[in-house]
């Protein structure tokens, strides 16, 4: 039996219909933008498979920092404990985040990054006694699956199925060009609700389609909060390092988040970690003798110094000329290429920035997240050695910023046959 049929037998896939979808790929192998499947078919990962690579698979320098680590200090609890690898990792996070992040909290995915921001703002005025219970989010945003997560979140069949034991969430629209909705919205909300936080994906919704808003529009919001007490939480664990142009999304604005939470790329794709980072204010909401104002929050893997170490590697990789120039080279390319697709009647809101590129393809089909317009988009894909998942009828690409020119043509390639193909069915 091949991986697909033994896989059939005992998995339970992520965002799977078992019923009906598509067997899984079997990849074995790994290198830089390509994976190769099992039956020895190469494919172009132009997703970074789901947003985590920059630096490339099986990448040597990321092996080696494992590997030293692992031989050096594998794990030790962090409770009552500490490590080099983590203050190492905490020291270089604080010198390229914005300036007021001060505190790092470290867990293990994007969703328990954001679980662990929303405890420490609705923690942080229990803690002082003020009644601020609810989280002010956008429209169609995701934050992860946890339950915490999962109630910021706005595409609503992820969450549909716990509406009755999530926490009180008011949502607002996502900013728009030349309109103040956003903006009244959040004014509104702060006067009824008293909010404790006002969350959200900064400057691109990933999970929605890769909706890419302002950063001016992003900063008015964030005054907004701040200047009512609202705890402002940035879930960068998307865009954090580099994908925007910028190290975080939050370098374009000139209004600072009190909380960040980063993941995905933090490791470079390689294992999962995460962090929660906090301004002082914030963590001197926690600051106490009073042992019940602490943070009770952990995991048994908190700060895995393996983990820590392969991280402080990738931020050294981010930092090198040679990456900053692929950013560079990316953004342009993918600025031209959003001009060149603009011009097809079939193609609408052509848009980039950084190294995420997305559009939306015109169709009189089905345009569910996970409907069978996106299913034939996704094997046409797969059949042209390009790995993209589209969300309904928006398609979008964010490849490993190590991505050859050649590489990046053939995806480009690819994609406009889509929207030859595809135009208007
Ligand atoms: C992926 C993602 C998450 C969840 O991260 P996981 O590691 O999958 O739990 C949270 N927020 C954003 C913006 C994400 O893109």
């Amino acid at each position: 039996m091949n991986l697909q049929q033994r896989d059939e037998l005992h998995l339970w896939h992520p965002y799977t219909q078992h019923q009906t979808a598509a067997k899984p790929l079997g990849i074995v192998k790994g290198k830089d933008a390509l994976l190769w499947g099992e039956d020895g078919k190469e494919y172009i990962d132009a997703i970074a498979s789901w947003w985590v690579n920059p630096y490339g698979h099986s990448n040597e320098r990321l092996a080696q920092a494992a590997y030293k680590q692992l031989t050096q200090l594998e794990h030790v609890l962090f409770g009552g404990f500490t490590h080099k690898p983590a203050v190492e990792l905490a020291e270089k996070l604080i010198s390229i985040l914005p300036k007021n992040q001060q505190k790092v909290f470290f867990s293990d995915n994007g969703s328990t990054a954001v679980e662990i921001a929303i405890k420490m703002a609705l923690q942080y005025f229990f803690n002082k006694g003020e009644k601020r219970f609810t989280v002010i989010a956008f429209e169609g945003a995701f934050h992860g699956d946890t339950f915490g997560a999962m109630a910021a979140s706005g595409i609503s069949f992820f969450t549909e199925a716990f509406q009755e034991h999530l926490l009180k969430v008011v949502r607002i629209p996502l900013p728009q060009k030349g309109s103040k909705a956003s903006a009244e919205a959040l004014r509104k909300a702060i006067a009824e609700h008293q909010p404790a936080a006002f969350i959200f994906e900064a400057l691109v919704q990933g999970a929605s389609g890769m909706q890419i808003y302002s950063p001016e529009d992003l900063d008015e919001l964030l005054s907004i909060a701040q200047t009512n007490g609202v705890i402002t939480i940035a879930d960068e664990v998307m865009t954090g390092f580099g994908r925007t142009g910028r190290t975080f999304a939050c370098d374009y604005l000139n209004h600072k988040p009190d909380i960040m939470c980063l993941s995905k790329a933090l490791t470079g794709g390689t294992i999962p970690l995460a962090v929660t980072t906090a301004t002082q204010r914030i963590f001197d909401g926690f600051y106490s003798n009073d042992v019940n104002k602490a943070l009770f929050h952990g995991h048994t893997f908190t700060a895995n110094p393996t983990g820590c170490a392969i991280a402080l590697e990738a931020i050294r990789i981010l930092e090198s000329d040679e990456m900053q120039q692929n950013l560079k080279r990316i953004a342009k390319r993918h600025q031209a290429f959003v001009a060149r697709i603009s011009q097809y009647t079939s193609v609408a809101n052509a848009r980039t920035l950084g190294v995420i590129l997305a559009f939306d393809l015109k169709t009189t089909q089905n345009t569910d997240y996970y409907g069978s317009f996106r299913d034939r988009l996704y094997n046409f894909f797969i059949s042209k050695g390009v790995i993209l998942r589209p969300v309904g009828n928006i398609i979008y690409i964010l490849p490993p910023y190590i991505i050859t020119d050649e590489q990046l043509d053939r995806v480009y390639e690819v994609l406009e046959e889509a929207i030859q193909l595809f135009s208007n069915q």
